[in-house]
């Protein structure tokens, strides 16, 4: 089933060459995964990727037009099978069929240099620092390029030698029959590994790799309001490719430590803040630690457990936009335990002026461990 790639970018299909980078251009910005790291974004991200690389060629959106799909084996041919799909489909995409090598894939020896793969290296931080930003120095180890090479992969002096099975072309022909008759098929060659080429005379600094791996330091620069999970995008810092081949890029990833006080929602703080019940019937006023330093905040009389104080603008700030997120205060309140004969005293006096009916318990111990004795024969 050919996929729908004027859906993914909800254009028409009669969308100009123009609204269709338009549309790319927005949804990858929304999508893009230092903005938005969601894993479902990231997923959305790549199909708008390749929505974009289907659409923007004139070759592969003529075969999405025809019903095909550029970007699945065998691209080219209609639902039918071979032949199926129209004028387009040629002889190459017969063989193609036959032979399981991909459409319109490139033909002759495969380039030494290829581009490199992005790294991810995950960043501890303290909430302090996901914040109000931190600029911290990150050790980085990734595949960079050769210095005694440049990549070539070669000793000094020495050069590539063509591939001797293959003449160059990296891939080898063979004849097959077939019921169309005599075919020639070709697949890469072994000897060079579809390179064309060899190296005789490896470089003896990366092994004819054309890359070393290297430890390296960094300074990253993370934004105020950053989140647990996001990504930060450093472009060109990941592994340097085969043959030298230009780097990818590197994810810092953002992991927020817990904080042994504030739990954190989005840009909002929580914490708990327990009240012994005198202050909290009587009302009090409390010194809160904030992320930015104390405060001082006001609780009426009568406050109940589990209520909240909020106290704007002493939360995270927004990564995008001015502001800040909001600290909320959650109160509880402790009963005093283990009261001295003059303190229970002044408490039932107190309950008699409210007239708060309180049963006496015995001096042995109250009905529950009266209970507890007679289970264990003390009765
Ligand atoms: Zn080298
Ligand atoms: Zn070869």
């Amino acid at each position: 089933m050919a996929k729908d790639y004027y859906g993914i970018l909800g254009v028409p299909r009669d969308a100009t060459a123009d609204d269709i980078k338009r549309a790319y251009r927005k949804l990858a910005r929304q999508y893009h995964p230092d903005i938005n790291p969601d894993p479902v974004a990231q997923e959305r991200f790549k199909e708008i990727n390749s929505a974009y690389e289907v659409l923007s060629d004139d070759q592969k959106r003529q075969i999405v037009d025809l019903g095909g799909d550029p970007l699945s084996p065998g691209a080219g041919m209609g639902p039918g099978g071979p032949g199926a799909g129209g004028p387009f489909v040629g002889f190459q995409d017969i063989m193609d069929a036959f032979f399981g090598t991909a459409a319109g894939g490139a033909r002759g020896p495969r380039p030494r240099t290829r581009p490199g793969a992005d790294a991810i290296l995950p960043l501890p931080l303290e909430l302090n620092e996901t914040a109000f930003g931190v600029e911290a120095p990150i050790t980085v180890d990734t595949a960079t390029l050769c210095q005694t090479c440049r990549g070539a992969g070669t000793a000094p002096g020495t050069h590539l030698a063509t591939c001797e099975v293959c003449g160059g072309r990296g891939e080898v022909q063979s004849v097959q029959r077939t019921f169309l008759g005599q075919v020639v098929s070709s697949r890469p060659c072994s000897a060079c590994a579809g390179y064309g080429t060899v190296i005789t005379n490896p470089c003896p600094g990366c092994a004819g790799d054309g890359r070393v791996r290297t430890r390296r330091t960094l300074t990253v620069k993370i934004p105020a309001g950053v989140e647990d999970q996001m990504r930060i995008r450093l472009a060109g810092q990941g592994e340097v490719g085969p043959g030298g081949g230009p780097a990818g890029d590197l994810y810092v990833e953002i992991h927020e430590r817990p904080h042994d006080v504030f739990s954190r929602k989005g840009d909002d703080l929580h914490c708990r803040v327990t009240l012994p019940m005198t202050a909290a019937a009587l009302g009090t006023r409390l010194t809160i630690k904030t992320l930015d330093g104390e405060e001082n905040i006001e609780c009426r009389a009568g406050t109940q457990p589990g209520s909240t104080l909020r106290i704007r603008g002493k939360g995270v700030p927004h990564l995008r936009g001015a502001g800040r997120g909001d600290l909320f205060v959650h109160l509880d309140v402790r009963t005093p335990t283990k009261l001295d004969a003059e303190q229970e005293r002044i408490l039932r006096e107190f309950a008699k002026t409210r007239g708060e009916e309180v049963a006496e318990l015995s001096k042995q111990g109250g009905f529950f461990s009266r209970m507890r004795d007679a289970f264990n024969g003390h009765a």
